[in-house]
């Protein structure tokens, strides 16, 4: 008797148990921050682990998964196709921005979110007109058109874009002044970090280089973890929600150079600002947390280490990407949905389903 009792109450708590785990299954996050570092592999991450004394704020991330980088024509993608690929789910040809393979314009998560009433931002160490962030913006056949790029922007919905790249916007072969439209579009114009942090609300346009920001290790400072932090602040004030998008743009260039300490400084750089992020997720508890690379750079080994001393010793094989899976981490609602291997192109489309962004 009374183990029947015993069993009915089991069966009671576990099918409550059950439950609340299928609701908060079920919970859709109101905010979603999407970090790429530009050309991070796994060795990246473990080198710079191991420069951090064996640990990174990444580790935080409760799910993992892997994606499949390769692009419509190479097995190799380039950052265009790449982005591409992880901002509107669709694999393009290398060199395409936000566009199919038959230059079809295709619309990016971000643009799709502001159609809902989401906030968007961007926050990027290169320009905002560069291969990455564009893929979210623009609709080109050519990365390298970044004077048509910055027109794009003006058609964005994006209220908050912080990176380099003000000649794009200012000095133009068509004359305009982009800046002026932004501010006549509401947009606060701010080519310093200083007037970036001075922005309390509203729309912001931080321009703040010409082109690139300066390498991690060459004086950029913490440019990347305060520009985040600033942009949470502002797409935060919209109760219906936000979608940003982050991206530690330099992996990839010092892994191009085959340069260890630019690489490890960016991937530091690039690990403080998650751990930004992170805080505000657990703080605000309905952010889902996406972090992940859009093609590995270099070929990075790790040939030996010590994680007492922070001593990591790295070779690079090439200075072009490489073909390698490369590593998915998430965190909050719906961060489960991205564990396993996977195609690029199915990270956005999940956002599009879990946000209902079907056009
Ligand atoms: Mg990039
Ligand atoms: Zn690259």
């Amino acid at each position: 008797m009374k183990k029947r009792v015993l069993l009915k109450r089991v069966v009671a708590l576990s099918i409550s148990v059950i439950l609340s785990i299928s609701i908060v299954g079920a919970q859709v996050p109101q905010n979603i921050i999407f970090m790429i570092g530009d050309g991070m592999g796994l060795n990246h991450i473990y080198a710079a682990m191991t420069a951090n004394h064996g640990k990174l704020n990444i580790e935080r991330c409760s799910h993992i998964g892997f994606s499949k980088t390769y692009s419509a024509n190479d097995y190799i993608t380039d950052s265009a196709a790449g982005g591409t690929a992880l901002a509107c789910g669709v694999k393009t040809k290398n060199g395409m921005v936000g566009m199919s393979p038959d230059s079809t314009k295709l619309s990016s998560t971000l643009t799709r979110s502001g159609r809902i009433g989401k906030s968007t931002g961007i926050v990027v160490t290169s320009s905002v007109t560069h291969a990455t962030p564009a893929d979210f913006i623009a609709n080109q056949d050519n990365r390298k058109k970044e004077e048509e790029i910055a027109l794009d922007f003006m058609k964005s919905p994006i209220d908050v874009f912080i990176g380099g790249g003000l000649k794009f916007f200012k000095e133009r072969k068509d004359g305009k002044d982009l800046t002026k439209e932004l501010e006549k579009k509401g947009f606060r114009v701010a080519t310093t970090m200083e007037e970036v942090k001075n922005v309390k609300r509203g729309k912001l346009a931080g321009l703040v280089a010409q082109e690139a920001l300066p390498k991690a290790n060459e004086g950029r400072g913490d440019m990347l973890s305060e520009a985040t932090q600033k942009a949470i602040e502002l797409l935060d004030k919209n109760k219906k929600g936000f979608f940003l998008m982050i991206e530690g743009s330099q992996i990839d260039w010092g892994s191009h150079a085959n340069d260890a300490s630019y690489t490890l400084a960016e991937m530091l750089d690039f690990d403080k600002t998650v751990g930004i992020v992170l805080d505000y997720a657990q703080k605000q508890g309905n952010t889902l947390v996406i972090i992940t690379a859009d093609h590995e750079t270099g070929g990075l080994t790790i040939k030996d280490g010590d994680l007492k001393k922070g001593d990591v010793e790295v070779r690079f094989e090439t200075i072009k990407h490489t073909g390698t899976l490369v590593p998915i981490f998430s965190f909050g609602p719906k961060a489960e949905e991205f564990i396993g291997i996977q195609e690029n192109i199915d990270i956005p489309k999940k956002i599009i389903k879990m946000w209902n962004l079907e056009k």
